[in-house]
């Protein structure tokens, strides 16, 4: 347990494609505060990894990695549908994270206490005293689990994998439908099922499944929620 005050914290977690960083970029703009996508830290960890030709059986070598690594999260400054900047040791690695490799390994890389060790301080100093949209997997049950706010947004694997083959598409991607369902579902058995920080929602997250509903329906129910904990008027 922290003794931070996280109480405008929005924690939203769920599974890979369930929509979680478009209704929280668009969250954040409605209320003008922050957003923090947490995976990012993972992917961009991951790439260094890669590119580094660190051994990704070698915990020790890739939680070194996580805190030698300068990773910025910063909003947009290009206009081709990003939602922020990935910025790592001064590079703009916005869709290089988002590569099939980086897809590939992350969870793996992700599932090590100790890379989680490192990545935690910087997800808490970003949440302490914040007005702030945070985005992953253990926002609302390890790294702030007292977030004011809690959101645990799913949708079913067939609406997931078909919002993540347009997504690849437009990145110029070649793959189909069903093996990046696959992809999904083999992502999501490994972050549910580590030992540490396991996909999860908190026990009094509220769960909103996201299938048929647009991306406006969502944020703004969530919005309302939010005002409502904070005292505003909608
Ligand atoms: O959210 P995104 O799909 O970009 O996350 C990539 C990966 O990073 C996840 O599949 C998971 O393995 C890891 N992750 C995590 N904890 C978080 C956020 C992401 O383990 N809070």
């Amino acid at each position: 347990m922290t003794d931070h005050d996280h109480r405008r914290v929005i924690a939203i977690d769920g599974p890979a494609a369930a929509g979680k960083s478009t209704v929280a970029r668009c969250l954040a703009d409605q209320l003008g505060i922050m957003l923090f996508d947490t995976g990012a830290l993972y992917r961009a960890v991951t790439l260094a990894a890669l590119r580094g030709d660190t051994d990704l059986a070698d915990d020790t070598a890739l939680a070194q990695l996580a805190i030698d690594s300068h990773i910025d999260l910063r909003p947009a400054s290009v206009e081709d549908d990003r939602l922020a900047d990935v910025i790592l040791d001064g590079e703009d690695v916005t869709w290089e994270i988002r590569s099939p490799a980086v897809d590939a390994n992350v969870s793996r890389v992700a599932a090590y206490p100790a890379v989680r060790d490192a990545l935690l301080p910087v997800q808490r100093n970003i949440a302490d005293g914040s007005e702030v949209v945070m985005v992953g997997r253990d926002i609302g049950t390890i790294v702030t689990p007292k977030a004011g706010t809690k959101i645990y947004l799913d949708a079913s694997v067939e609406e997931r994998a078909r919002r993540r083959y347009q997504d690849l598409r437009k990145q110029g991607v070649d793959t189909d439908v069903l093996s990046v369902m696959e992809d999904l579902r083999e992502r999501d058995d490994k972050d549910s099922s580590r030992a540490t920080a396991p996909l999860r929602a908190a026990d009094d997250a509220v769960r909103i499944v996201t299938d048929g509903q647009s991306v406006d329906e969502i944020v703004l129910s969530i919005e309302r929620l939010v005002r409502e904990r904070w005292g505003e008027a909608a």
